[in-house]
């Protein structure tokens, strides 16, 4: 009997020993959790707000990318700006000494006509938008004390923010209704050249479809032109010629007698190779401004018709994610309706203006004053044009 009690004595013993080790255990482990915690929240709230998310942490990453970006077009602005006046210059030039003598020379009256006519009136339009596009400034918020509803505050130019103005990195300043930093126009697109730069890109898409369309012919007969040309050079060098159909005059053929016939053919010149060569250089870079353009034009007409800028689009997909987990429909409250969103982009407030300040070169300011804005409701029938 007595050793059993000894050992139930001891088993009591230990199991006291190991509960009393528990609760000092647990007990410290409370007395830590508290600063553990306290530690843990400092260092989160170091980098962590309501309003902090993965696109503002992929925004910090990013920021040396941005830097660099922001820079390099500020440095090479006027190398962007003398690229697009060359390159144009150059088409323009090959329209006038190689295309215009052939078209006065071979064409009928009426297409002469058409070519002489739409070609300058695409010129005109083209020089006048793009001048200005590049030299009227986009608007900016003011800067002194004043009375205009602003919707955030701009924390590089510390000063309030109108709706649909955003900050330059580039311009290093606030935009009124900012649509993007244009490299080649050097220039910020905003409230007062937002239009001339959508009218810029058309008129130079359907310049470069105009030249590439009535090019096209032209760009097949250069290229077969300058082929054949290699073909006598490699011919010339006593490279071995398997085929004939292309050579006629340089390559002897055996007549029906077995005499050899020569035919003979114009020399190819300079001024024959300089002509082909920059038909092939101006279709060639044509169509491909024609196709890049075209699709930013495009993309450009579906914002205005929608009545957003390029940053409100991404802005209000956001947006209308965050509506639709709430069972709700986003509605931007700066579209007027499809028609009339163009009819405000031109500021056409009659019929007439559609000649006048779309299809001709127009210095019309723009609709508003691009710090106050109306809503949508108030302004649905605006303009029964
Ligand atoms: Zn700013
Ligand atoms: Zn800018």
């Amino acid at each position: 009997m007595r050793p059993c009690s000894t050992v139930m004595h001891l088993l009591l013993r230990c199991m006291r020993r190991c509960c009393r080790h528990r609760h000092s255990r647990s007990r410290m482990a409370r007395r830590l959790r508290q600063p553990v915690n306290y530690i843990r929240l400092i260092f989160k709230s170091l980098y962590f707000n309501s309003l902090t998310n993965s696109e503002v942490l992929l925004d910090c990453i990013l920021e040396p990318v941005f830097w660099m970006v922001e820079v390099v077009t500020r440095w090479f602005g006027m190398v962007f700006v003398f690229l697009v006046v060359a390159l144009t210059s150059s088409v323009v030039f090959i329209g006038y000494f190689c295309l215009l003598p052939l078209v006065l020379q071979t064409y009928s009256p009426g297409w002469m006509v058409w070519h002489i006519c739409y070609g300058h009136w695409n010129l005109i339009m083209i020089v006048f938008h793009y001048y200005k596009a590049t030299k009227t400034p986009p608007g900016y918020p003011p800067k002194t004390k004043n009375d205009v509803p602003f919707v955030s505050f701009c924390k590089k130019c510390v000063i309030p923010k109108p709706a649909r103005s955003h900050h330059c990195g580039i311009c290093k300043t606030c935009i009124l209704k900012m649509d993007h930093h244009c490299p080649w126009l050097n220039n910020c697109v905003g409230h007062y050249n937002h239009r001339y730069f959508f009218s810029f890109c058309l008129c130079l898409t359907l310049g470069c479809m105009y030249c590439s369309i009535s090019g096209h012919r032209l760009f097949i007969d250069a290229y077969n032109a300058i082929d054949q040309f290699r073909h006598l050079e490699a011919e010339k060098q006593g490279v071995p010629v398997t085929g004939i159909g292309l050579l006629i005059g340089i390559v002897p053929s055996e007549g029906i007698a077995g005499k050899v016939v020569q035919v003979s053919q114009p020399p190819y010149t300079y001024k024959d190779r300089m002509f082909h060569k920059s038909v092939m250089y101006m279709w060639v870079l044509t169509s491909t401004v024609a196709v890049t353009l075209g699709a930013l034009t495009l993309w450009h007409a579906v914002l205005i018709t929608c009545g957003e800028t390029s940053i409100e689009r991404h802005i209000n997909n956001k947006e209308a994610k965050r509506l639709a987990k709430r069972g709700k429909v986003y509605r931007n409250p700066f579209s007027y309706g499809k028609l009339n969103n163009w009819k405000v982009f031109f500021g056409v407030e009659k019929r007439s203006h559609w000649l006048t300040r779309v299809l001709l070169p127009s210095g019309h300011s723009p609709y508003g004053d691009g710090l106050t804005w109306d809503i949508y409701p108030l302004k649905k029938d605006m303009m029964q044009v």
